[in-house]
């Protein structure tokens, strides 16, 4: 995986998991069991103001990170659903406000995301007021069920308020049922902790259902984009702007050519532009924002 020049390993990762320590339907190790027979490099567990003590389970050659999801009270819609990626097995399970919860995720190395905010309810403008947050749910898996899985619209929200804001795909993962819809791709040089740590907290990741990246590169202002085939593959930008690449029916009807590369003006997306794409089966992938270069 080569990433902006820089050879990179991707590691399958879900950071949204849940076990018998919450309201989950197996054990931490049936879990991480689970997911390890399934081809996963990383596993994060997010029981419900409760941490895992992650050195009573054999890891199973995965790598094994400690979270948590918080759920500080909010006045409109209810409670917040944010997901911790790496704290402390001590890190405390109940906050009054979500900025508390970040903060107190931030000072010990963490990182939280606005989970499932569709399914939440949650506002593009109640994101933007807590500081410190890492990014959102791009895809939730267990919110299907009502669908509201997809995330993208409000994603857009926070890109055009002037966030670049990295967004995960994930299980959420309570019952066998929830599994493998949609997943993360790490970017990293390694999967010690460390190194998947560093590689989130600098957006060095994707989310996806299928597709693959094996480049992204950008030359200037040219994004230059490989990926497993797909049906669908566009830039979007902030508002209105973005590249149309590919897309079906277009430009005629039965005249679809399926694509595999896309080499884009970034600068036609405003000030970031994010690949989207979409196989014949309908699975996504999404690169996190690409902020544009500043003129020199
Ligand atoms: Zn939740």
């Amino acid at each position: 995986m080569i990433y902006f020049g820089k050879a990179l390993n991707a590691y399958k990762a879900n950071l949204h998991t849940y076990s018998t320590v919450s309201d989950g339907k197996f054990s931490p190790q049936q879990v991480v069991d689970f997911y390890s027979m399934r081809g996963y490099d990383v596993l994060s567990f997010s029981d419900h103001r409760k941490t895992n003590d992650l050195t009573t389970l054999d890891h199973r050659g995965m790598t094994l990170l400690s979270g948590i999801e918080l759920h500080p009270g909010h006045p409109r819609f209810g409670l917040w659903h944010l997901l911790a990626v790496n704290v402390p097995a001590d890190f405390p399970g109940v906050f009054e406000t979500a900025q508390e919860a970040v903060d107190a995720v931030n000072a010990a190395g963490g990182l939280s995301y606005g989970a499932h905010p569709y399914w939440c309810g949650t506002r593009s403008e109640e994101i933007l007021s807590l500081h410190g947050l890492a990014g959102i749910e791009v895809y939730n898996s267990s919110t299907r069920y009502i669908g509201k899985e997809y995330n993208m619209p409000i994603w857009d929200e926070l890109i055009d308020a002037g966030w670049n804001c990295p967004a995960l795909a994930v299980d959420d993962i309570h019952s066998l049922s929830d599994f493998g819809h949609g997943w993360t791709m790490v970017l990293a040089e390694d999967k010690s902790p460390a190194s998947i740590v560093d590689a989130l907290k600098n957006g060095s990741f994707y989310a996806t259902q299928g597709p693959e990246f094996t480049r992204i590169e950008l030359d200037g202002y040219m994004l230059h984009a490989e990926f497993s085939e797909v049906v669908s593959a566009v830039v979007v930008g902030r508002f209105s702007s973005g590249c149309p690449v590919n897309i079906p029916g277009q430009p005629f009807p039965g005249d679809e050519k399926n694509c595999r590369e896309l080499t884009v003006d970034l600068r036609r997306c405003r000030t970031a532009g994010r690949i989207q794409l979409r196989d014949a089966a309908g699975n996504y992938a999404w690169s996190n924002p690409i902020p544009v270069p500043p003129e020199k």
